[in-house]
């Protein structure tokens, strides 16, 4: 049956079938300059202007490899649970294409610079699962063909080289993922994680994070794999799962019409959301890949690993549980304040300057973020220090302001980026504590509410609650909570 006729599968016959999937990841690392030359990788400069002899393929131009791009490799792959070769090798990865000047790829084969590794993912009403990395290589990227956008794209491919020669790693994980949740898990942890070590900004749209997806299917309980398609052009965590969800519905039609899969690279259009084929699958031998001679081995000496290591960071997943265990925080708080470097950092401060983390998570997952999205802003120019949220909840603590002045206080923080000392002395915002005054204000409300305080002696004991609420009325919310309610107590 040709693959013409086969469209997509009902859900009736798709959970017949147990998808498999393995993803092939592209990161670029987040360092300023190439991985072989000192050009610049900075986005979007003029076409053609950051490039050399290195990263143009001139002939007898020499590689030299930096040293920051095998650090960010290294601690990517500690990152993601792997073990780093003490020796890995670089190789020639041959093939012609208009944007590859050099005529072939440095890349990493037989040696990768780390193994065997693991990233944990949840998926909704699943239990944890751990989605194995196979390897995890460096490369250099190719450059750019612009095909379109020119007066002349009829007839002419432009080439624009400043990408050529930009540091990635490619991670390859095993055929662990089951469905496209799975897939979608597992590229967000990856994604949250990489961005957390500062190896990259994952920005998808900038093509800084690409991945490709292989994927067949196979009936549910049986055993051996299918024959797998490899999807490419996913350029987004959208794309990603509508090409997973195209590709399985169009393999399982093809099977169940008597079809068979072919072994192929097929390209994802996101205007139709469907997969078409590109080319019968390339295998390594068409690669003709052999050890780079301009480049030695890599060797990791121990100190430099060590030296690494030193350097890592909690990985969210560890911080998350600390803040469970450390602070008391509940799961989805920790999450959520864990999402984010800057966050988690911003957090642990306030937590700290507070003296008082869950009453710290209220207020950074609530007010904070409330009025940092109200005023499009992100943690990183967040107007209220994390010491001065600090600061401010500890005078809730201490008793020093009410909850609701708290809250005045904050939005003038929010405002005008003052402290809440600055702004209680400059508003007379100063909490009543003292005796004199806060027994004036109850005599005054007692007075004014005779019909309460009859009823309050009469045994109704609820309407305790109007007479702190006046009072603090009264006092424009200044009134020290704990204290009125004593005052109140013995005058009634
Ligand atoms: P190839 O030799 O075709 O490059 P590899 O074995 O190197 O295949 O695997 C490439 C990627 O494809 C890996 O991510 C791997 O997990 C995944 N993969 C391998 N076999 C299958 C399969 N039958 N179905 C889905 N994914 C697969
Ligand atoms: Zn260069
Ligand atoms: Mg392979």
């Amino acid at each position: 049956m040709s693959s013409a006729t086969v469209t997509t599968a009902p859900p009736e016959l798709i959970a017949k079938y147990e998808p498999v999937i393995g993803l092939e990841v592209h990161v670029q690392l987040a360092t300023n300059t190439k991985i072989f030359c000192g050009c610049a990788t900075s986005f979007g400069a003029p076409p053609n202007t950051n490039v050399c002899p290195v990263c143009l393929g001139l002939p007898g131009a020499l590689p030299v490899l930096n040293r920051r791009a095998v650090e960010m490799a290294i601690k990517a792959s500690l990152a993601l649970h792997c073990t780093v070769n003490p020796v890995s090798r670089f190789a020639r990865k041959n093939y012609f294409y208009p944007d590859l000047p050099k005529g072939y790829q440095i890349s990493q084969y037989d040696q990768p610079v780390a193994e065997h590794g693991w990233v944990e993912i949840e998926v909704e009403n699943q239990p944890k699962k751990r989605i194995g990395i196979t390897r995890v290589h460096m490369e250099d990227d190719a450059g750019k063909s612009a095909h379109e956008g020119f007066r002349d794209s009829d007839r002419y491919t432009y080439v624009d080289l400043n990408r050529s020669g930009t540091p990635l790693i490619e991670i390859v994980t095993e055929p662990d993922i089951r469905s496209s949740d799975e897939a979608y898990a597992f590229l967000t942890q990856l994604k949250q994680v990489l961005q957390y070590i500062l190896v990259s900004t994952c920005d998808m749209e900038k093509g800084h994070l690409r991945c490709d997806a292989n994927v067949s299917v196979r009936l549910k309980g049986a055993e051996k794999f299918g024959t797998k398609a490899e999807v490419k052009n996913l350029n987004s965590f959208r794309f990603l799962k509508q090409a997973l969800e195209y590709e399985i519905s169009r393999q399982v039609a093809l099977i169940e019409s008597g079809g068979r899969v072919m072994q192929e690279t097929r390209l994802f259009n996101p205007d139709t959301g469907e997969t078409a084929g590109m080319r019968s699958k390339e295998h390594a031998h068409d690669y003709r890949y052999f050890p780079e001679p301009d480049l030695v081995p890599l060797r990791i000496s121990d100190e430099w690993m060590q030296s690494i290591c030193s350097e890592m960071v909690e990985l969210p997943a560890d911080r998350r549980a600390r803040f469970i265990n450390e602070y008391g925080l509940r799961e989805y708080d920790a999450e959520v304040l864990t999402a984010e470097r800057d966050l988690s950092d911003y957090f642990e401060a306030v937590a700290k300057a507070s003296g008082d983390p869950r009453a710290a998570a209220n207020w950074v997952m609530g007010d904070l973020m409330g009025a940092l999205k109200a005023g499009g802003k992100s943690i990183f120019d967040s107007p209220v220090s994390a010491g001065a949220l600090g600061e401010l909840i500890a005078l809730i603590g201490k008793g020093e302001i009410s909850g609701k002045l708290a809250k005045d206080i904050f939005e003038k923080m929010i405002a005008t980026g003052d402290s809440a000392p600055v702004i209680m002395e400059r508003e007379g915002l100063k909490q009543i504590s003292d005796a004199a005054a806060l027994e004036k204000i109850v005599d005054d409300v007692i007075a004014a509410n005779p019909k309460q305080v009859e009823q309050f002696r009469g045994g109704k004991t609820t309407v305790m609650g109007f007479f702190v609420g006046q009072v603090m009325k009264a006092s424009r919310g200044q009134a020290n909570p704990a204290a009125v309610n004593d005052i109140l107590k013995r005058k009634l």
